[in-house]
């Protein structure tokens, strides 16, 4: 088909121009946060896996175990035969760490959110998301066919003025936001948050991808507020993945158990797609009974930030990851490259991922990182900006 791949050519061709096509790297990642790349050894700052939990013994022994006795997949949707025993006993225990009643478990977090968002919202709801929201988030909303409208990045006000003007003409609103924002590392004023949504009957949604594991002791974004005893912030829909500090892979939703009851009924991406892999299943509880043992390890890839952060004269972080903004995504590229050169792993992120002039160096602190790693990192990126604000 000349005409399928003229079009493909094309695209990509505009792309290049643009220095917004991607490519893939064979990385093999190392048990000590590095990877290596064409025979390099590189410390990896690009690594959602903040508590090396992917790596961890006692994790891949469950998974291995989980293997054995279950075989490697889950051979249906669980509402068939993919259900196997170790899914209640993972979602007991999110729904535990969360402090919520009940809790589902899906393919992956983007699966989650396009699954849930269409359970909750129809053609005559109001759906109100962070501009900055995941991409499958947006994904959710737009699938639901709900009004979607954004509000600015964190602006309460701006939350507040679509509220009085827009609510009132929907039978039902929902309002998302991440936890943990994935590309600025910032965190959203959840108990005015919660209390706005409250005071206008909107249900609201976090998005913890980045916030479970590393904040709130490591119960994620709910928890992560409060003066000295932290306080549990009530937000009803608790969404997160296991792909990161969690070290796995899949999704879930924590929250009541009428809601959860009707995600197992009416989720298409629960329904229509085969469940997780039993190792996967298994690797996430054996994690989390590390998240919850252990809140020194929890504490820590927050504590390497904001040790970066301090060398590097930014402000404190609320989370490990920390973005340093650049602009045009081919000085983004430019750094990145530099760094490699050093030996650090700093994947630049371009638009789409990030809105257009704000292309970045997006670093990210796990458990298993040396301050002495974080300390060179800080003087290496120093040093090449200075150079390159000279030339
Ligand atoms: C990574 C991420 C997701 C997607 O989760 P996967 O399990 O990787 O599909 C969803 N939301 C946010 C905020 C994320 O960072």
């Amino acid at each position: 088909m000349k005409s399928l791949n003229d079009m493909a050519e094309a695209k990509l061709e505009a792309l290049e121009k643009l220095r917004l096509r991607r490519s893939l790297a064979v990385s093999d990642r190392l048990p000590d946060a590095a990877v290596e790349r064409d025979g390099k050894r590189l410390v990896s700052f690009s690594c959602n896996d903040y508590l090396n939990l992917s790596h961890d013994p006692r994790v891949i022994e469950a998974a291995v175990l989980a293997t054995q006795r279950y075989g490697v997949g889950a051979g249906a949707s669980r509402l068939v035969t993919g259900n196997h025993p170790l899914f209640a006993e993972l979602e007991m225990r999110l729904a535990r760490l969360k402090g919520t009643e009940d809790c589902i478990v899906f393919g992956s977090g983007y699966l989650a959110n396009t699954g849930i968002l269409p359970v909750l919202a129809g053609s005559t709801d109001l759906i109100l998301a962070d501009e900055l929201s995941h991409a499958c988030l947006l994904s959710g909303a737009r699938l639901s066919g709900a009004k979607t409208l954004t509000f600015r990045h964190n602006d309460m006000a701006h939350l507040k003025e679509l509220l009085d003007a827009h609510r009132g003409a929907h039978p039902h609103c929902l309002v998302v936001t991440d936890g943990v924002f994935s590309m600025d590392g910032d965190m959203p004023p959840l108990p005015e948050l919660a209390a706005l949504c409250a005071q206008h009957d909107a249900w609201l949604l976090t998005d913890d991808a980045h916030g479970v594991g590393v904040v709130g002791g490591g119960r994620g974004s709910s928890f992560a507020f409060g003066e000295k005893v932290p306080e549990k912030v009530h937000v009803p829909l608790q969404m997160g993945t296991l792909s990161k500090a969690i070290g796995g892979y899949g999704g879930y939703l924590c929250a009541s158990r009428p809601v959860i009851d009707l995600m197992r009924t009416r989720a298409r991406t629960f329904v229509f797609s085969t469940g997780l892999p039993p190792a996967s299943v298994a690797a996430a509880i054996a994690a989390l009974d590390i998240i919850a043992g252990d809140p020194k390890l929890c504490a820590r890839p927050v504590e390497l930030a904001r040790l970066f952060c301090w060398q590097m004269g930014l402000p404190a972080p609320q989370s490990p990851i920390v973005p340093v903004i650049v602009g045009e995504a081919a000085r983004a590229l430019r750094l990145s490259a530099a760094l490699a050169e050093a030996g650090f792993l700093v994947t630049a992120i371009r638009p789409p991922t990030v809105p257009r002039g704000t292309a970045r160096l997006r670093f990210t602190f796990t458990a298993r990182h040396e301050p002495e790693d974080v300390e060179r990192l800080a003087e290496t990126l120093q040093r090449l900006m200075s150079v390159e604000e000279v030339a």
